[in-house]
C-alpha cells in the first residue's frame, strides 16, 4: 500500500468497506448462517456474564436519547400500526399472567403516576369503557337474536327478552354482568336460563308472589 500516513490509510480502508459494503454484508451473513448456534450460545453467555453492565449501559443510553427514542417509536408505530398492535396482542396472550402480576405490582408502587395517568386520559378511558360495554352488550343481544319467549313464543323485539333462571342455580344476573365478566362466563350463565318476554316474565314472578328475579 502506498499510503504512509496512518490517517490516510484508515480513510482508504473506510472507503473500501463502504464501496464493498454488499460484499462484506454477504460474507458476514454467510458466516452467521454457518455458525448460528455457536453465536447464539456465545451471545447468551456474554449477556449472562455482563448482565449488570449491559443493563446499566442500556439505561444510560435510553436516558441520554430519550427524545430520539420516543420520536423513533412514534414514527415506527405510525408506519406499522397494525403489525405493532398484533404483535402486542400476541405477546400479551403469551405472557398474560406475568404481565398482569407485574402491572399490579407497578400500580401499587406508583399510585401517584396511576392517578396522573387517569386524570390525563379521562376521556380516552371513558370512551374505551363505553366501547367495551357496547361490545359485551352486543354479545348478549346476538345471543337473543334467534330466540323467542319460552312461554308465549313472542319474538318481535328479541332485544328485550329477559333471562330467567329456572333451576335455582343462578350465579349472577346476566344484565349486571355485562360490564365485568368475560363473554364465555356470561354465555355459560345465559345457557342456564330460559328467555321470557317482559310480560310473561313479570307475570311469572307476580303469580309466584315475588317481584325479583
Ligand atoms: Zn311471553
Amino acid at each position: 500500500m502506498a499510503y504512509s500516513d496512518r490517517e490516510k490509510k484508515r480513510a482508504y480502508e473506510r472507503e473500501y468497506r463502504k464501496k464493498n459494503r454488499a460484499k462484506f454484508l454477504a460474507k458476514s451473513k454467510k458466516y452467521y448462517e454457518k455458525n448460528k448456534e455457536k453465536i447464539a450460545i456465545k451471545q447468551k453467555a456474554y449477556a449472562k456474564k455482563h448482565r449488570e453492565r449491559i443493563k446499566a449501559y442500556k439505561k444510560e443510553y435510553a436516558e441520554k436519547n430519550i427524545e430520539d427514542i420516543a420520536k423513533y417509536k412514534r414514527e415506527y408505530y405510525e408506519k406499522h400500526k397494525r403489525l405493532v398492535s398484533e404483535q402486542g396482542k400476541r405477546r400479551y396472550q403469551k405472557h398474560k399472567e406475568k404481565i398482569k402480576a407485574k402491572t399490579k405490582e407497578w400500580r401499587e408502587k406508583n399510585p401517584d403516576k396511576v392517578k396522573a395517568y387517569i386524570e390525563r386520559n379521562k376521556d380516552k378511558i371513558k370512551k374505551r369503557k363505553r366501547r367495551y360495554y357496547e361490545r359485551k352488550a352486543k354479545f348478549v343481544l346476538d345471543y337473543k337474536k334467534d330466540k323467542c319467549c319460552a312461554k308465549c313464543g313472542w319474538n318481535k323485539h328479541t332485544e328485550i327478552l329477559q333471562f330467567h333462571h329456572t333451576k335455582g342455580d343462578k350465579s349472577f344476573s346476566v344484565g349486571t354482568a355485562i360490564g365485568n365478566k368475560k363473554n364465555e362466563i356470561i354465555k355459560a350463565e345465559m345457557d342456564k336460563c330460559i328467555l321470557l318476554c317482559p310480560n310473561c316474565h313479570f307475570w311469572l314472578h307476580y303469580s309466584k308472589g315475588k317481584m325479583s328475579e
